[in-house]
C-alpha cells in the first residue's frame, strides 16, 4: 500500500513531456498547432498531426485533440494565454489515433466530443499504434476516449449567429470515418487526412476514387482556407499536392492495367518521380501504388 502510494507521489510529481507548442495563427479566429513531417516516435511523441482551435465569440471548439492527454492539455494552456475561453466541441476528422487521443484530457473537462458515426467502436485497441511507439512519459494519463455525439448525414452547430457545418464524408475516402468541418462565415474547412501537403498520402485505410471525388467537392467549394491533417499550407492551394499524387497514381495505374499488366510490373512502372523527394516517397509511395493497383483492379470488374 505503502509503496502504492509512492508511486502515485512520484507520477504526479514528475514532470510532463513538454511537447512545446507553439499556436500558430491561420486567421482572426483560428490558431493551429501544426505538427512536424516526420512518423510517430519517442522523440516528437506524436507531434506530428495538426491540431486547431477555432473561436465562437465565447467559446472555441477544436478540430482533432492530437496524440495523447498532455499535448491537449498544453495546447489549451497555450490557447488560454492567447483568449481564455471555455471550449465547447472537440471535433475529430477521423479514427487515425495522432487526430484523436488528446480527447482523453478534453472529456475530464466535460467537453462535447463529436465524430463520423462511422467513428467505429472496433477502433478500441489493446494498445494504440501512439502507445507503442512513444515514450511512456508522454503517454501517460492518456486514454482511449470515443466520440459520443455521431454525425450521420450533416450537422449544423449554431454559436449566436456563427454557424459550424459538420459534413459526414458518408463514403470511404482516407478512412471510411472521415468528417469535415466548415465554418462558412469564415471561408475555411478542416479536412483532416484528406489532405497532406508535407508528406506523401497513404492509401492503405482509404479508397483512391472516392477520395479523389471527395477532393473535387472540396476544390469546388468558395474557401480562403482549407487546413489538412499535415503540413503547413493553409490556403487552398494546400489541396493540390494530395490531388495531383492522387490522380496520377490512378490516371498510371488504370492505364497499365488497361494493357493488362501484372501487379509486379505496376509497381516498378508507376515510380512518380516527380514526388521522389516529398516525405514518405520511399517506405509508402511502391505500397501506394500495389493498394491502388487492387482497388482500380476490381473498381473495373
Ligand atoms: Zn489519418
Amino acid at each position: 500500500m505503502k509503496l502504492l502510494l509512492l508511486l502515485l507521489v512520484c507520477i504526479e510529481i514528475l514532470p510532463a513531456f513538454d511537447y512545446a507548442l507553439k499556436p500558430k495563427k491561420v486567421n482572426e479566429f483560428t490558431h493551429c498547432f501544426f505538427g512536424v513531417s516526420e512518423v510517430m516516435d519517442e522523440r516528437n511523441n506524436g507531434n506530428m498531426s495538426n491540431s486547431c482551435f477555432v473561436n465562437m465569440g465565447t467559446n472555441y471548439i477544436v478540430i482533432d485533440s492530437g496524440p495523447t492527454y498532455f499535448y491537449a492539455q498544453q495546447a489549451y494552456k497555450k490557447m488560454k494565454k492567447i483568449k481564455n475561453l471555455p471550449i465547447s466541441y472537440v471535433i475529430n476528422t477521423h479514427n487515425h489515433d495522432d487526430h484523436w487521443l488528446g480527447n482523453s484530457y478534453y472529456s475530464e473537462l466535460g467537453v462535447k466530443i463529436v465524430g463520423s458515426s462511422a467513428f467505429s467502436f472496433e477502433t478500441k485497441v489493446k494498445m494504440t499504434r501512439m502507445q507503442k511507439r512513444i515514450s511512456p512519459e508522454a503517454f501517460l494519463k492518456t486514454t482511449q476516449v470515443f466520440p459520443f455525439i455521431f454525425v450521420e448525414n450533416e450537422k449544423l452547430l449554431d454559436f449566436n449567429g456563427k454557424k459550424v457545418h459538420l459534413i459526414n464524408v458518408n463514403q470511404k475516402a482516407h478512412t471510411n470515418s472521415d468528417l469535415l468541418v466548415y465554418v462558412p462565415s469564415d471561408k475555411i474547412i478542416f479536412v483532416g487526412d484528406l489532405i497532406f501537403n508535407d508528406r506523401l498520402p497513404f492509401i492503405i485505410d482509404g479508397d483512391l476514387l472516392a477520395w479523389i471525388k471527395t477532393l473535387d467537392k472540396i476544390k469546388s467549394m468558395d474557401l480562403n482556407y482549407v487546413i489538412g491533417g499535415h503540413g503547413k499550407i493553409v490556403d487552398k492551394s494546400s489541396i493540390d499536392m494530395t490531388y495531383n499524387y492522387l490522380r496520377t497514381l490512378n490516371k498510371e495505374v488504370s492505364a497499365l492495367l488497361e494493357e493488362g499488366k501484372d501487379i509486379g510490373d505496376v509497381v516498378e512502372l508507376v515510380s512518380m518521380k516527380k514526388y521522389e523527394n516529398v516525405n514518405f516517397y520511399d517506405t509508402m509511395h511502391k505500397q501506394n501504388v500495389e493498394i491502388a493497383y487492387r482497388i482500380l483492379e476490381w473498381a473495373d470488374e
